[in-house]
């Protein structure tokens, strides 16, 4: 059986100030939410106090990039080895910021996923298409291209030791959210094109959704069979938001999936 995650994604806000504060109003309630996974995806100079914090609790520490090479003359980089060295369990890879803004390829990120292996973090995959690209109905062309880099690189089996988030762009802080079963159709067929290259991987791949997941949608989300939980960015800055999706990932636990 999967076990739903949640991963929040604090992208480039707040202070050393205000990241204790949130995690000071999201622990406490959180804490009792035993069945799911969660995790923080922190700024870079706020990692160590955040792992600080989350010390001893049932949330765990991300981060939101990670440099494609090993340790050396780059600079401005920050290493696999170095975000292990922070405590870090997660790192998110392939965002659609990183992507479009900052230009990395498919293979610069798959370099990455492998980056993240061998350092012992989980790498979040993100996969997803832009609007035009959906309304051209390519988007499980763009998913399998985007997914395939990292399997060529890696191999299928290096997916058992990542997580997949497919965040559709459009959905991406935009407010509009992908319906269930908009996202229950790529979600599916991401398994699908894992589970050709290996079934027991693809049926033990925990796949998000992110795309402006809030209080009142994750539970409706997270119900779908190919759903195992959620990237969330916006709602993971807002206290009561966050928690509410831990609760409802926490439910959706309760159903059996796989
Ligand atoms: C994200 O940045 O990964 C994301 C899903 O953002 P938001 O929840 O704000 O759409």
């Amino acid at each position: 059986m999967r076990t739903q995650l949640v991963a929040g994604n604090w992208k480039m806000n707040g202070t050393l100030a205000s990241s204790q504060a949130l995690l000071k109003a999201i622990l406490p309630p959180i804490a009792p939410l035993a069945g799911a996974r969660y995790a923080v995806c922190a700024p870079y100079p706020q990692l160590a106090a955040v792992g600080q914090a989350l010390r001893g609790s049932n949330v765990q520490l991300g981060a939101q990039d990670l440099c494609q090479f090993d340790d050396g003359a780059y600079t401005g980089g920050v290493s696999g080895a170095m975000l292990a060295d922070c405590g870090c369990r997660y790192v998110i890879v392939g965002h659609s910021e990183r992507r479009a803004v900052f230009g990395e390829s498919d293979d610069v990120v798959a370099l990455k996923y492998a980056q993240a292996l061998k350092h012992g973090l989980t790498p979040i995959l993100c996969v997803g298409e832009v609007l035009a690209e959906r309304e051209a109905g390519v988007t499980e062309t763009v998913v399998a291209r985007q997914l395939d880099a990292v399997t060529a690189r890696c191999g299928v089996a290096a997916l058992s030791r990542g997580v997949v988030a497919y965040e559709p762009v459009w959905a991406i802080g935009t407010g509009k959210t992908a319906t269930p079963g908009e996202a229950q159709a790529v979600h599916a067929f991401i398994r699908g094109r894992v589970g050709a290259g290996d079934r027991r991987v693809a049926d033990a791949l925990t796949i998000l959704y992110g795309g402006s997941v809030k209080a009142g949608n994750a539970a409706q989300l997270f119900a779908m069979p190919d759903v195992d939980g959620g990237l969330i960015g916006g709602a993971s800055l807002a206290a009561d938001e966050f928690i509410a999706i831990c609760r409802a990932a926490q439910s959706a636990q309760e159903t059996v999936k796989a």
